[in-house]
């Protein structure tokens, strides 16, 4: 019997000779083999539909104008997005299932072999990657089949008419059996190789080419997704984030696209009627959704790296947990401030990457940045002194530096400024803390210097006023130099004695500014 063999098309009508032989009756059914070129053809039919689905599937999730995500629309209005959830929700099955085969195969075997590389969704995208075995050993493996015969350089074995070559027909069937092993698990193989079953060359190379094909569809698949995570807006899993944000009666309906930037791509909606932990949440919210491409933030790092909040969790993190501490540190730093009734977003909830917070703005339109208001001369002054006493207030109250403050990161609302993007903001003692309180001073002294306010302060006089220090340097070089030496004392006082407390001397508190 040759199970795997090329066998002819069954015909119609009663079964041939060896059918009705067979012990196990007739099947009602005759299974449908083909031959060689079928198997053929049906690939390149596969390469084909391919090329079409990948014509008919950009990877383009685009933003769409007026709503794109509501309660009513949003399981039939997009085939695509659709099709994304059923894939995704395939992929998570299937994986669940290699998972199984994985556990099964290893058993309790103390050695064990991970099947890791052959998952659809990315360890990174999946909760449970911290529990995973990745290293592989195959020493002990009850399931591979006993290796067969080598065949040594001279090209035969045995004596006399025992003699056999490699190109025995035996040996070569039982080899190209074995060498099915190196196919993706998922492959089906059957039991082909505990049953000691010979494959022909021909049999097995089809098969080669078949498994190689799609495992590499499944790798382009695979980078077409991780693609789509870092170029457009909203990547399938973010998408379906939100999504449940609306199903759940969180989120009323997602509007649109409010900001696309480097790091993050921020949307408005309509809250819902659900409450989250006894907050009601606001009738209009802002979606921050940090953007899971790892290239952005590689600068930041050292932002985050040096925080000691962080410290002990950065260096055990993959990249896509790092980008989630930065939704998670802008929550933080917002409710601190929230706390201290510093005008800014509220917080709503935190989902993984993606941060919901009030909307500054109203009816859809989002506040001004400071940048980009024509305030006339009455309103810069007071925009100005409120500035000031907001930096006061994050520095003594929130004991936070902002970072990256400047007219693009504050908005005018109601009459006064708020703070926004506070993801990178650190405590003062973080070991640059005070350049990037230097530098938030430089901007802030230099906006309102340029927009007509006579009485702002230069920006060491406004460092000081934040700060409380007392740099009496007269010029920015040395300034700065003696903004370093500080940090320097302060790192050298942490590494002695191990906590993080300021050693900045201060004349008294700052006479903080009321507005
Ligand atoms: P980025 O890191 O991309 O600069 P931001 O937090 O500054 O992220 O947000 C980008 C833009 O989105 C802001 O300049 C602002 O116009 C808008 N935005 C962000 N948060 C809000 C909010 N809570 N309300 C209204 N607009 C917001
Ligand atoms: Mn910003």
């Amino acid at each position: 019997m040759d199970p795997v063999g090329v066998a002819a098309a069954p015909e119609a009508g009663p079964g041939p000779a060896w059918q009705s032989k067979c012990p196990w009756g007739t099947p009602k059914t005759a299974s449908i083999s083909c031959s060689l070129a079928d198997v053929m053809s049906e690939q390149l039919a596969k390469e084909l539909q391919l090329e079409e689905e990948n014509a008919a599937f950009p990877e383009v999730v685009a933003v769409a104008e007026g709503p794109f995500i509501t309660g009513e629309n949003v399981d039939t209005s997009s085939d695509l997005m659709l099709a994304q959830m059923l894939q995704m929700e395939f992929d998570r099955e299937y994986d669940a299932q290699l998972r199984r085969e994985e556990k099964k195969f290893n058993g309790d075997s103390k050695v064990s072999i991970s099947f890791e590389n052959y998952r659809k969704v990315h360890p990174f995208d999946s909760d449970s990657s911290e529990d995973e075995v990745d290293w592989q050993d195959t020493r002990h493996d009850p399931y591979r089949a006993d290796k067969p015969t080598i065949t040594p350089k001279k090209g035969f074995i045995g004596k006399g008419k025992d003699i056999t070559t490699k190109h025995d027909e035996v040996v070569c069937g039982r080899k190209n059996t074995a060498r099915m092993e190196n196919f993706a698990p998922e492959f089906q193989v059957g039991d082909g190789i505990g049953m000691d079953l010979k494959l022909s060359n021909q049999v097995f190379n089809a098969l080669k080419q078949h498994a190689y094909s799609e495992e590499r569809r499944s790798a382009r698949l695979h980078e077409k997704k991780e693609h789509s995570t870092a170029e457009k807006a909203v990547d399938p899993k973010t998408r379906l984030l939100l999504y449940k944000m609306v199903s759940g009666g969180m989120l009323e309906t997602i509007t649109g696209c409010i900001s696309t930037g480097k790091e993050s791509v921020v949307f408005h909606a309509y809250g819902g009627n659900a409450t989250e932990d006894d907050k009601v949440i606001p009738p209009e919210c802002a979606i921050k959704v940090f953007k899971t491409t790892l290239n952005e933030f590689k600068n930041r790092d050292k932002y985050i790296k040096d925080d000691y909040r962080f410290k002990d969790r950065f260096s055990k993190l993959n990249p896509r947990k790092i980008i989630r501490m930065w939704a998670e540190k802008e929550m933080h730093n917002l409710t601190r401030m929230q706390n201290a009734g510093i005008p800014c977003p509220q917080v709503v909830i935190l989902k993984k990457h993606v941060l919901v917070m009030s909307f500054i703005g109203q009816d859809q339109v989002p506040a001004p940045k400071l940048k980009d208001v024509k305030l006339n001369s009455e309103d810069m002054k007071k925009a100005y002194y409120q500035v000031l006493n907001m930096m006061q207030r994050l520095y003594k109250e929130c004991n936070l530096v902002h970072a990256d403050l400047s007219e693009y990161n504050m908005l005018w609302h109601d009459g006064k400024v708020w703070f926004i993007d506070v993801s990178q903001s650190v405590e003062p003692t973080h070991p640059h803390g005070l350049e990037f309180l230097f530098r938030d001073c430089r901007n802030v002294s230099q906006f309102f210097q340029k927009g007509g306010v006579a009485e702002t302060l230069n920006e060491r006089e406004l460092f000081n006023a934040v700060s409380g220090l007392n740099i009496t340097a007269e010029n920015e070089v040395d300034f700065q130099a003696e903004i370093e030496a500080l940090e320097k004392m302060n790192e050298d006082h942490v590494q002695n004695h191990g906590k993080k407390v300021s050693t900045f001397s201060t004349d008294g508190d700052p006479p903080i500014y009321n507005e």
